[in-house]
């Protein structure tokens, strides 16, 4: 169904996929598609990111409606605060508390700073300070982006009362790593772990004990055997042989310390619907 150039998924390993936007446009439709892909490839729990207000409430509905299958983590990207209006920025903040008790919300993300858009600098900080300051209160685990801004990032958190934090797609710089590694953070990957060498170099330095796998869907691949493809987490085991082979270890080992870290990053029990 799939096609052969994905990885065999043993019967007995189990997936997840720490990092997706399932309520992005893109899968608009397909959700079901989605989650039933994710289910036969044996990726058994979804993180499902949110952007913005609009997003933050598509998510919930969708962990709602795949109960055990996807989780929320509600909060708003760096790249939407431009257009953010103050009662938006409010509301989201709010729906993040009066979620912050039940089981269908299980960190907030996506937030963090993005080097890219300087223009809205300040306002970024301003959001993302709220963010963390939120995630304080209510004792939720923060799921970051970092494009540009790791080291500072890494630098600023360890003055937040955050207990949990998890670093998504880290690309750079080899410094900040070894630092958010002896904070106790958590290191998303995904698809550029199969083909990138900057990636896999990173891969080599995160202990298995701090390590997560990720699509970052509906992120669109242009690299084999990704490319062409819509982004599903069905790329999971793919990504998941690739840290086996950088480790030297086996499939079966990275899958079950991935499986592990989600459990106690997310505080998620796998196989148990919320
Ligand atoms: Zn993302």
């Amino acid at each position: 169904m799939y096609g052969d150039w994905y990885a065999q998924s043993d019967l007995g390993m189990r997936f997840v996929d720490a990092h997706i936007h399932l309520s992005d446009e893109e899968y608009s439709g397909c959700e079901n598609e989605v989650v039933e892909e994710a289910k036969n490839a044996n990726v058994v729990a979804l993180v499902s990111n949110s952007m913005d207000l609009k997003s933050s409430r598509k998510t919930l509905e969708l962990a709602k409606q795949y109960p055990g299958s996807v989780y929320a983590a509600l909060g708003i990207h760096p790249l939407t605060v431009n257009n953010l209006a103050e009662n938006e920025l409010h509301q989201t903040l709010d729906l993040i508390s009066e979620q912050s008790q039940k089981k269908l919300l299980v960190a907030i993300g996506e937030i963090g700073l993005d080097s890219k858009y300087v223009e809205i600098w300040d306002k970024q900080l301003k959001v993302f300070d709220l963010m963390l300051h939120l995630a304080e209160r209510l004792n939720l685990p923060v799921i970051i982006h970092s494009r540009g801004t790791t080291a500072q990032i890494v630098d600023m958190l360890p003055s937040y009362n955050v207990k949990k934090v998890l670093l998504h797609w880290f690309s750079n710089p080899m410094s900040a790593l070894s630092k958010a590694i002896d904070n106790g953070f958590y290191i998303s990957e995904g698809a550029p772990t199969v083909y990138s060498n900057g990636i896999r170099d990173i891969v080599k330095k995160i202990p298995l004990s701090s390590l997560l796998t990720e699509t970052d869907g509906p992120v669109r691949f242009f690299k084999p055997p990704f490319k062409g493809k819509r982004t599903t987490p069905a790329f999971i085991p793919t990504i998941v042989s690739a840290i086996a082979e950088l480790k030297e270890t086996d499939a079966e080992n990275v899958a079950e310390h991935v499986a592990k870290n989600f459990q106690n990053f997310f505080g998620i029990k796998l196989g148990q619907t919320h």
